[in-house]
């Protein structure tokens, strides 16, 4: 059995980014990924390819809560879900670390301040490239540095948007984008400023996602092994219990990753083989759903109710944001490419417009009309007024978050078979419907058809099922008090000495804006702490 420093399970936001963070450290680090490189092809940027055939989803079967089946939008690749999303990098605002007060009930407070965290925001803007523009955004929390790059500028019938909400009285502000675009000197960019990012892969690596700045940098250093294909399907402990000792792993094909080597050396085919790692300290960083699952499928005599889970915490909890993706209809064309470049926060908190936090509003990708393919209501609402070329060529797409709360009866579970139940209720409809209507109510000043505020039904579906898994998180959340968390302050498991989990299993409450940075940024205060640990500095 081969023997590392550390080895860390899943290569998304949260292990991504830690294994950029260790690796300059010298020390083994073994990186674990279930899927396989997102191939670079044509169909990258297809939205037939990507939306409709659903080109790079897990064929994985979850069920609901009343046992029907379903499939998760989960990406197993080498970076996991950033490889799909929007890069929309937002900070937390300083009061979600605290508790608030919402129509349905109380989002709990975090055990760490901002103030802990606010460092770990600047590097991981930093190490993603983050694009931004500071003191537009009225609920914006301090932030210690500015921004290294500006801004994505909106176009043309954004920047019209942008005026219109201002004219409105609101504060529309640029949001922050991880997108490597250098408007000064184009012929240098990275990023061509297309209109296939958001929910796409970025063909040509400008994304700011954990593949291309957190794995590939890590691999530069020859003390860390990638093993794709390579699933951890089991963590097994000490006679005590109280430290993990093997990590059993599932591989599918025979890829040894990064070409430092088959860690087994064994040059055998991979197919369906099981192989055990050791290490003196694991991170799990799976995806909420997935890391409570491996923690649950791994029970034994001493963590009977699964892995880490004396609280029995682990796999409650799960949130993902009571989100709706809605289309208004343009009087004049908008022939916008890249139009996720404004957000609106003035119904984030309790406002003059309500007495309770609504959520935030930002753009989404430009829909095209093969995307509404299938969008029997959208069809249903505008035809036969409407083509569908004539919806694209006049839509503008908004992307509404409201805060999800925690519950307990939300969670995810485990049959004897690893058969994944998912159940689920959302929360907070009532400040969801507002913040609908606080948009509706202002299409006639945005220069919207007044009637048309449509839900979007490709992969950004309105009042997201079940399925819609992208902003998963919660089902391992950190706290001081064992009895009510998995994790202590450091997300260590408060059960086991040397198991740590850093994807979004963490948060203990989901705030109204994108869980990316908070993932990546706590990644890197996790990383901190384990090079203390590990006695080892940063390099
Ligand atoms: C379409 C889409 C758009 C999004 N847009 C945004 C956005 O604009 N802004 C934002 O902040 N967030 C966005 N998100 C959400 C964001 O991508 C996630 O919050 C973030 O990636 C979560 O990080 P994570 O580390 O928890 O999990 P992931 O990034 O999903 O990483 C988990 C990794 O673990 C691997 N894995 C799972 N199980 C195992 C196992 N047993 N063994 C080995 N490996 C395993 C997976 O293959 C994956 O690579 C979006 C997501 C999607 C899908
Ligand atoms: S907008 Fe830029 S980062 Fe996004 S997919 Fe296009 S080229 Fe890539």
């Amino acid at each position: 059995m081969d023997s590392y420093d550390v080895i860390i399970i899943g290569s998304g936001a949260g292990g991504g980014t830690l294994a950029r963070h260790l690796a300059p450290s010298g020390k083994r680090i073994l990186l674990l990924e279930r899927g396989d490189w997102l191939p670079r092809e044509p169909q990258n940027w297809s939205a037939a390819d990507v939306f409709v055939d659903n080109r790079y989803v897990s064929p994985d079967t979850w069920y609901d809560g009343e046992g029907k089946p379903f499939q998760p939008q989960v990406h197993y690749c080498v970076g996991g879900a950033t490889k799909m999303y929007g890069a929309a990098l937002y900070r937390m605002r300083a009061e979600d670390f605290g508790e608030l007060k919402h129509h349905d009930g109380i989002s709990p407070a975090w055990p760490i301040s901002y103030e802990a965290m606010e460092p770990y925001y600047t590097k991981a803007e930093q190490l993603y490239q983050v694009h931004g523009s500071r003191g537009e955004d009225p609920t914006e929390p301090f932030a210690s540095a500015p921004y290294d790059h500006p801004a994505v500028s909106h176009e043309p019938r954004i920047a019209q948007l942008a005026e219109s909400f201002a004219a409105a009285g609101l504060h529309p502000f640029h949001a922050p984008c991880g997108v490597m675009l250098n408007e000064g000197n184009m012929p240098y960019s990275n990023c061509v400023r297309c209109s296939t990012c958001d929910g796409f892969p970025c063909l040509v690596h400008a994304k700011s996602d954990a593949e291309v700045l957190g794995v590939r940098p890590a691999l530069e250093h020859a003390n860390l092994t990638l093993l794709t294909n390579a699933e951890a399907v089991e963590l097994r402990t000490n006679p005590g219990g109280t430290a993990v000792t093997e990590v059993v792993v599932e591989r599918a094909g025979d890829h040894a990753g990064n070409g430092h080597g088959d860690p087994t050396g064994s040059g055998q085919s991979g197919e369906g083989r099981r192989e055990t790692y050791s290490a003196d300290i694991v991170v799990v960083s799976c995806g909420a759903a997935n890391t409570a699952k491996l923690l649950l499928e791994s029970a034994s005599d001493k963590h009977p109710n699964g892995l880490a889970n004396g609280s029995d915490q682990v796999g409650r909890n799960y949130m993902f944001h009571n989100s709706q993706a809605v289309l208004a209809i343009s009087k004049e064309p908008n022939p916008t490419v890249f139009q996720k470049t404004l957000g609106v926060n003035d119904y984030y908190f309790a406002s003059d417009a309500w007495e309770f936090p609504m959520g935030n509003i930002q753009m989404v990708g430009k829909s095209v009309a093969a995307m509404y393919r299938g969008e029997k209501p959208l069809m249903t609402k505008l035809a036969p007024t409407f083509s569908l070329a004539d919806v694209a060529e006049h839509a503008v797409d908004f992307w509404l978050s409201t805060e999800d709360l925690p519950q307990q009866e939300n969670r995810v579970s485990v049959d004897r078979d690893g058969k994944l139940t998912l159940s689920y209720h959302p929360s907070n409809n009532t400040a969801r419907d507002r913040l609908f209507e606080q948009l509706r109510s202002l299409l006639g000043n945005l220069g919207m058809h007044e009637h048309h505020l449509i839900p979007r039904w490709a992969y950004l579906e309105n009042k997201i099922p079940v399925a819609g898994v992208a902003h998963q998180a919660g089902t391992c959340r950190f706290g001081s008090d064992p009895s009510s968390s998995a994790l202590n302050e450091n997300c260590r498991a408060h059960e086991v000495d040397n198991l740590y989990v850093v994807d979004t299993s963490f948060f203990p409450s989901i705030a109204a804006v994108n869980p990316a940075l908070t993932a990546m940024a706590n990644a890197l205060r996790v990383g901190d702490h384990l090079l203390q640990r590990l006695g080892a500095d940063g390099g």
